[in-house]
């Protein structure tokens, strides 16, 4: 039986991934750190399938204990500070969990598991504005706020501790991807949640930023069984994970109140201050490498995947009245 450690097991793309690992037979454990409050919402459908292992990225000894124990075949670390406009607000406390965090866990399977396979979630906002689109996996990185600076750093270091110290470590380029998982702070969440809550009568407006903003989103599941393919290959290599194509906020919008049998416009205001201090655009990734040599595919259309949240959004509101 193979074993896998997955860091930020508690999150969006965590939660799934344990569940196909667990599917695929394999042995998970999952990093969670303590929170006084809770924060086993994703994960308390796994209870007694992951063994849940205490420890922190900004904590080395819990990290070293944590690969010590599992002595996991792979490592997935998707644990991070996410949230880019929080990145602008506390830029320190970002580059410690997200950047300085996978130097800690690198040098934990370096000395404790060193032949485990490892995946590195890095982001599309390591492009920043970037110079070229779509992007590959050659694309220079240009970011532009503190969460990309550390994703980049980050990234760098997984490739160098491939090159320097050999190890199977590797980075895939993920761009947005959403979910009934996602947090509501994320736009598009906050759309279908939104739309929802209007039509169940929970809310009279909702206010967004740019309109006209462009987006490549996919669905998580589809970014998390590339994340599995990518280590499952011969050689470490790094990859985009995007749909390849981008859609933009008005067109979400209305995707999701269509859904919901209302005119979008009656609804809607655009308010400045949810504009992005420093709006990254034209992020859309090649998918050409991933395709050609994993055979990966997105296999959730955009249009579905709307129609699939608001429709949770929707169950999830009237379960709660
Ligand atoms: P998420 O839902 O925000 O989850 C982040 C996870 O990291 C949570 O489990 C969180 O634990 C954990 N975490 C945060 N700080 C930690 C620390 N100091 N020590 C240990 N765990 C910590 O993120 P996601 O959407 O699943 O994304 C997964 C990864 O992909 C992240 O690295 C993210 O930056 C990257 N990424 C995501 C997207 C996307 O669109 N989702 C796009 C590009 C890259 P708590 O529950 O305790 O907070």
């Amino acid at each position: 039986m193979k074993k896998a450690l997955i860091t930020g097991l508690t999150g969006q793309d965590g939660s799934y991934l344990a569940e196909l690992l667990l599917e695929q037979g394999y042995q998970v454990f999952g990093l969670v750190r303590r929170s006084s409050s809770g924060n086993a919402d994703r994960i308390s459908h796994l209870s007694g399938t992951v063994e849940i292992l205490s420890g922190d990225l900004l904590d080395q000894c819990s990290l070293m204990d944590a690969v010590s124990y599992a002595q996991p075949d792979e490592i997935y670390n998707l644990a991070s500070q996410s949230y880019v406009p929080l990145s602008w607000t506390q830029p320190a406390l970002t580059a410690e969990y997200t950047a300085l965090g996978v130097s800690r866990l690198l040098e934990s399977i370096r000395r404790c598991k060193s032949d485990a396979r490892f995946y590195q979630a890095s982001s599309s906002e390591v492009f920043g504005q970037p110079d070229e689109s779509p992007q590959t996996e050659r694309t220079a990185f240009r970011p532009r706020n503190p969460y990309g600076v550390a994703k980049a750093y980050a990234h760098w270091m997984t490739i160098n501790y491939r090159q320097q110290y050999g190890l199977y470590s590797c980075c895939g380029v993920t761009y947005t991807h959403e979910s009934p998982r996602r947090g509501t702070e994320f736009v598009f969440r906050k759309i279908t949640r939104g739309a929802a809550l209007i039509k169940m009568g929970l809310a009279k407006e909702l206010k967004l930023g740019n309109l006209d903003a462009k987006r490549d989103w996919c669905y998580a599941k589809d970014a998390v069984r590339a994340m599995w393919m990518m280590l499952q290959q011969e050689q470490p290599d790094d990859y985009i994970i995007a749909s390849g194509e981008t859609h933009s906020v008005r067109e979400l919008v209305q995707t999701a109140f269509d859904c919901v049998g209302l005119n979008w416009e009656e609804y809607v205001s655009v308010d400045p201050n949810f504009y992005r201090p420093d709006e990254a655009v034209q992020l859309v990734g090649s998918i050409d490498k991933i395709r050609r040599q994993l055979n990966w595919e997105p296999q959730y259309p955009f249009k579905q995947l709307v129609e699939l949240m608001v429709d949770h959004d929707l169950k999830e509101l009237s379960e709660a009245q």
